[in-house]
């Protein structure tokens, strides 16, 4: 925990703790199935052993620009662009994964020094994040960290260093590096993106000499089998009774280095930044509570 003031409540809480903030905690308010997300698609090419992962971004980042308008949340046009590349690349990786996966990414980079966090649940199709750009460790280099939970079996990391300022190419260093297989991410323009994976089989040459401007004529020159069509939402679940059960450990140890004397702290979620304001007396009930 790193407390740090702010204007609002005196004393606030940020947690630039990436990686970890996956599954583990039980009460969350449940995807709201009537909020219309977008569309992501899959279609296997035939001949080629290619698996393609298309979608069109536009209605998750306006969700993301109303999140960040909800909470107050300040982000430069970079470190926006940024996110927004990530949570592109990001939605193409999840939904050409298995449906009970849950799945956590930070991304590293010195420059500009900023950590991109994301995460999502395939099973429910709820997809969220944030910025880190204060408190970020000077690393010697861009690093990809990948965290998946599968039910009833230990948490798999990788760690995958890259190179630049770009989340498309940092994914396709991640399938080469830690997939070992081939994986082209595409900004097909209007915030549609591609990512086509190597699938056994696969026709590498052909993948490898893939462009952007191709990606569109995909329809009429190979054999495309669709796959799967999923729906993702931005939702991250965060509540009063989650972020109690994040500021507990922290509350035990020292209450009065938490709350400096004050009734209120405010939190910022760990995987979303969303601002929750806690009342002492609310953490107390909690700890007692056990
Ligand atoms: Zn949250």
């Amino acid at each position: 925990m790193i407390p740090s003031r702010t204007e609002e409540s005196g004393r606030g809480v940020d947690k630039p703790a990436p990686g970890h903030s996956i599954g583990g905690m039980s009460e969350s308010a449940p995807v709201n199935p009537a909020d219309a997300g977008i569309e992501a698609q899959t279609h296997f090419v035939r001949h080629r052993n290619v698996l393609l992962a298309r979608a069109n971004l536009t209605d998750l980042f306006v969700d993301f620009h109303l999140h960040l308008a909800d909470h107050r949340i300040e982000v430069t046009e970079t470190h926006g662009t940024l996110f927004k590349r990530a949570l592109a690349a990001f939605v193409l990786h999840q939904v050409s994964r298995p449906w009970n996966e849950m799945t956590a990414w930070t991304l590293h980079f010195q420059e500009p020094r900023v950590n991109v966090f994301l995460t999502s649940d395939n099973e429910t199709g709820a997809i969220t994040g944030r910025i880190f750009d204060e408190h970020v460790k000077d690393m010697p280099e861009n690093l990809f960290f990948a965290d998946v939970v599968v039910p009833r079996k230990p948490k798999r990391r990788s760690m995958v260093p890259f190179a630049g300022a770009d989340p498309l190419a940092a994914l396709e260093t991640f399938y080469a590096q830690s997939e070992q297989r081939v994986g082209r991410v595409f900004d097909l323009g209007g915030d549609r993106f591609a990512l086509a994976a190597e699938h056994p089989d696969c026709d590498v040459a052909w993948l490898r000499g893939l462009a952007a401007g191709d990606l569109s004529a995909l329809d009429a020159t190979e054999t495309l089998a669709l796959l799967e069509k999923r729906i993702y939402r931005w939702h991250c679940g965060c509540n009063q009774a989650r972020m109690l059960e994040v500021l507990a450990p922290t509350f035990k140890a020292d209450p009065e280095d938490l709350f400096g004397g004050g009734e209120t702290v405010e939190i910022r979620c760990p995987r979303c930044g969303a601002r929750h304001t806690v009342t002492r007396e609310a953490l107390e009930a909690e700890v007692a509570r056990g």
